[in-house]
């Protein structure tokens, strides 16, 4: 049997955000400046990847959206720094998938029912919204 690998999928439109082995999403920084975003499927995986015309810098908050229905995928009931999308695994198991808006901030969190697993350096900037103590406080 050959896996076909995690898919990632807007919570609003059900859009496939995978293509070719790299999660798109449109990135709008503060200043209005709007891009594409390249992100890996891997979790924990942080290598983003844009085109040199978008400037993005390190601690940015940027706002991320949808590239099929532009909708804003701020996870606003946790935080305003985190992004959420839904991503399936091979044998069909759905997850909330939480990680940082915030150029740099390697953090991301796999969530399904009530289990939260944790990647990046950084995971623990937010984990008392899990109901549990953060790591580095
Ligand atoms: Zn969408």
């Amino acid at each position: 049997m050959k896996l076909k690998g995690n898919d990632y999928i807007c919570p609003y439109c059900n859009g496939h955000l995978r293509a070719n082995n790299k999660i798109i999403l449109s990135a709008k920084k503060e200043n209005g400046d709007a891009g594409l975003l390249l992100f890996d499927p891997q979790l924990g995986n942080y290598k983003v990847l844009n085109h040199p015309s978008f400037l993005i810098t390190e601690g940015e908050n940027v706002e991320l959206f949808c590239s099929i229905c532009h909708e804003n995928l701020v996870a606003k009931e946790f935080d305003e720094h985190l992004a959420k999308i839904k991503m399936t695994d091979d044998i069909g198991n759905e997850y909330d998938i939480l990680f940082s808006k915030v150029v740099g901030e390697k953090c991301t969190y796999k969530i399904r029912d009530g289990k939260v697993e944790y990647y990046g350096a950084d995971s623990g900037h937010y984990t008392n919204f899990f109901g549990e103590t953060p790591k580095y406080e």
